[in-house]
């Protein structure tokens, strides 16, 4: 029975693991770089995945904008 508990609590702990590093990916941290800005806006890069991306009104985008779908 002790065995179950134990095997109850690895597969808790592993599915928490895997939820959380896969919300990891989905939530992109865009950061500004206003060095980078140019006529096409401000620019933004995804501290998660690498994207890139330029915003006309200046605010960071809400999704992923890596190809592929990571997000
Ligand atoms: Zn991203």
């Amino acid at each position: 029975m002790f065995i179950f508990l134990l095997l109850l609590i690895g597969v808790l702990a592993w599915m928490a693991v895997t939820f959380r590093s896969r919300r990891a990916v989905k939530d992109c941290r865009w950061r500004e770089n206003r060095t980078l800005d140019s006529a096409e806006g401000r620019y933004f890069i995804c501290m998660n995945c690498g994207a890139e991306t330029r915003r006309r009104d200046g605010t960071a985008p809400e999704h992923c904008l890596m190809p592929g779908g990571r997000g």
